[in-house]
């Protein structure tokens, strides 16, 4: 048998993890390690560090994907429109009930007058918003908008400080979905080739195609992912899911304007809607947060990341725990052991159904997938050239392991984060013969088959085209 890139082991987790890097990812070998512990999607937070920080990240996780012969995907995460106190706020503490007033100019501050870093505040908050301030507290609600200043009354006591962040719920759009800063970091992650773009604070449909063209622009072929972390979003998830190429549970920010309490059910409600869309969903936050100071999770946080995975989620992702803990390798360990025991559950949730509406070979993808589990095959190996193919499998669920063999790393990188999918590059084949020749030899090596193992393989008569699959095959490994 050779050695396996993806020992047939690995095939039990098909749920992906993806890990953010930071100051404790940094140290030499640490990379390696988390590559070996699981991580298959590398997080570069743009809300943090510089522009030097990102660029030697992203670098340093190719150049060990490259080590371990394992695509692993890179995602840049804006930090879209967040809204902070000014500088030059004065620091104080409020009690529910108080009256604060927020204003737009650093003139006349002071205590429960507090200036906000947005000159057209005022503006921006409705009748029936809410300020929430830092990870929730205070909330305030509004009671009068008036000429260069929003008067609130605090609903629950805590700290006002220079620079904290601050959510507005229901706000007018007045606020650009993408930001000079985006801009700036959009252009690194286009020069990067990052291979997916998260938009956080994201509101209607048009600022995940607003960062689309914006990639175009570039052309990059990245893929979105909404980050569903304001209420808005949530009520226009359908409109977001149908134009982004994946969402994002971001749990933090949408405790923060939503309440904790809410937090569940949007969860649910996400992984359920974008998994029947056949879309790529990541449940994020806050999994495996007492691994940022202990080498164990929690019972309750076991419980949690099981949860997101018997749900069907396609990733679940490590934030601090990985990017400033001090057990990063440990904390995805530990993701990927739970992850895998969790998909022992007799059903994982979120197949897609199969739609009238889908095309020639979304219906072909669909009756390979069937077959292979039918047949009890141990792979179904899926050559492909935009990754369109093997997405169309995973949607379905099903326990095969998904081998993608598309001929660009881009692609192979991308399809990282998907479910059950287990990509590797092969070059582009000259014919049919060709293709499914290479396709099984390439399988045999990746996974370690033995001779005679049944898998069930996909083709198109015009070999590296998008769409063109309409031939399924039965064969055993050479
Ligand atoms: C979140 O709010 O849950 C999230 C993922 O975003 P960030 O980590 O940028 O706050």
């Amino acid at each position: 048998m050779s050695a396996a890139i993806f020992p047939e082991k690995m095939f039990n987790r098909h749920t992906k993890i993806i890990a953010t890097l930071g100051p404790a990812t940094d140290a030499p070998g640490v990379l390696d390690a988390l590559i070996a512990a699981g991580m298959d999607c590398a997080r570069l937070n743009c809300s943090h560090g510089t522009h030097e920080d990102l660029r030697r990240r992203a670098r340093e996780v190719r150049a060990a994907a490259a080590r371990a012969s394992r695509p692993v995907g890179v995602l840049f995460d804006l930090q879209g429109p967040k809204l902070r106190l000014s500088g030059e706020a004065v620091p104080c503490s409020v009690q529910a009930g108080e009256v604060v007033t927020f204003t737009c100019t650093a003139d006349d501050v002071g205590e429960r007058r507090v200036p906000v870093d947005f000159p057209e505040f005022p503006r921006l908050v409705t009748e029936r918003s809410e300020i929430v301030v830092g990870d929730g507290v205070p909330r305030l609600v509004v009671e009068s908008v008036g000429p260069g200043e929003v008067v609130a009354r605090a609903m629950s006591a805590g700290e006002l400080v220079p620079r904290k962040g601050i959510n507005v719920t229901y706000a007018r759009p007045e606020l650009p979905a993408i930001t000079d800063k985006d801009l700036r970091d959009l252009a690194l992650a286009a020069e990067l080739d990052a291979d997916f773009v998260a938009l956080s604070f994201v509101r209607s449909a048009a600022d995940i195609e607003q960062l689309r063209a914006r990639l175009d622009e570039y052309g990059r072929r990245g893929r979105t992912i909404a980050k569903i972390e304001k209420i808005e979003a949530y009520e226009h998830l359908d409109e977001i899911i149908a134009v982004a190429d994946g969402v994002m549970v971001a749990r933090g920010d949408y405790g923060v304007e939503a309440g904790v309490s809410r937090v569940p059910l949007m969860q649910k409600d996400t992984i359920y809607r974008a998994t029947q869309a056949g879309k790529l969903v990541i449940t994020a936050t806050q999994m495996l947060e007492s691994m940022i100071q202990a080498p164990e999770p929690t019972r309750a946080e076991a419980t949690d990341v099981a949860n997101a995975v018997i749900d069907g989620t396609s990733a679940v992702m490590l934030s601090a725990e990985t990017s400033v803990g001090q057990y990063p390798v440990e904390a995805v360990r530990a993701m990927s052991q739970l992850a895998e025991a969790a998909e022992e559950a007799p059903v994982i949730h979120g197949r897609a159904q199969a739609g009238i509406r889908d095309t020639p070979a979304g219906a072909v993808m669909h009756a390979a997938v069937e077959l292979a589990e039918e047949l009890g095959a141990a792979a179904l190996l899926v050559p492909t050239s935009g990754g369109g193919s093997p997405r169309a499998c995973a949607k379905y669920r099903h326990r095969q392991p998904i081998i993608a063999l598309p001929h660009s790393e881009e692609v192979a990188n991308q399809l990282a984060l998907e479910w059950g999918v287990y990509p590797q590059t092969m070059d582009v084949s000259g014919s049919v013969d060709d293709l499914i020749e290479r396709a099984l030899l390439t399988a045999k090596e990746l996974a370690g088959f033995a001779s005679g193992t049944r898998v069930v393989i996909t083709a198109g008569q015009r070999t590296g085209t998008t769409g063109a699959t309409n031939l399924i095959m039965v064969r055993d490994i050479p």
